[in-house]
Order: structure tokens, then sequence, then C-alpha cells
């Protein structure tokens, strides 16, 4: 099997390849998908047209009706993003939860709470 290393790279630096992934969002099981990994840091990467794939199939799902417009602010050094009470109140996300948040595209970005 040959290895399809690819020409641009991770966050971390490091090196990027092609791979498959098993695909979940919302509890929707989407199946095993193309994804690029990270050979350090094990981070995935879905392509826009699997991303785009799950976003029509969330909407399906209304999922989409918790979604909210937001405005980044700034804190210090760090941006700020505030999350709607609407989606607190679905997440059960609370006040000083940690939280992981890692790139899943380019234009897109995941928070995985992390405390319960
Ligand atoms: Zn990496």
């Amino acid at each position: 099997m040959v290895e399809e290393i690819l020409s641009y790279k991770c966050n971390c630096g490091g090196i990027l390849k092609k791979s498959h992934t098993n695909v979940e969002f919302f509890g929707i099981d989407f199946g095993i998908k193309e994804c690029e990994v990270c050979t350090k840091c094990d981070s995935e990467y879905l392509s826009d047209e699997v991303l785009d794939e799950i976003e029509q199939e969330v909407k399906k799902k209304k999922l989409f009706g918790l979604e909210k417009q937001a405005q980044i602010t700034k804190s210090g050094n760090s941006l700020v993003v505030r999350i709607p009470p609407e989606i607190v109140k679905f997440s059960g996300i609370r006040y000083k939860d940690l939280v992981r948040i890692y790139p899943i595209g380019k234009k897109k970005i995941e928070l995985e709470i992390e405390s319960d």
C-alpha cells in the first residue's frame, strides 16, 4: 500500500497523510469517511466534501435549528466566543467546564465538553 503524503501540513507542523475514520456527529453515524491524519499529533481533518455531507444530514435532522451567529470578542491575547443560551441549554455546558477545541477543517472548529 502506497501512503499518499499531502503537500500541506498540520497546524503542529506534522505531515498529513490520507486515511479513513469513522465519522460521528450529533450522535449520527456517517460511517467510514476519507480524512487526513497528522502523523505527529494524530489530528484528523475531514475534507470539505465530507463536512458538506454532514451539514446536509444534520440540517435534515433539524439540529441546525439551534444554529446561532456569534461574534468573536477579545480577552487579553485570546479570542472569545459567546455561546448562546439555547446552545448552553441543549449541550448542558456550564460555567468553568473544561472543553477541548480543535479544528476539523480550515473553517470549522469543534468544541467538545470534557467535564460532566
Ligand atoms: Zn499535527
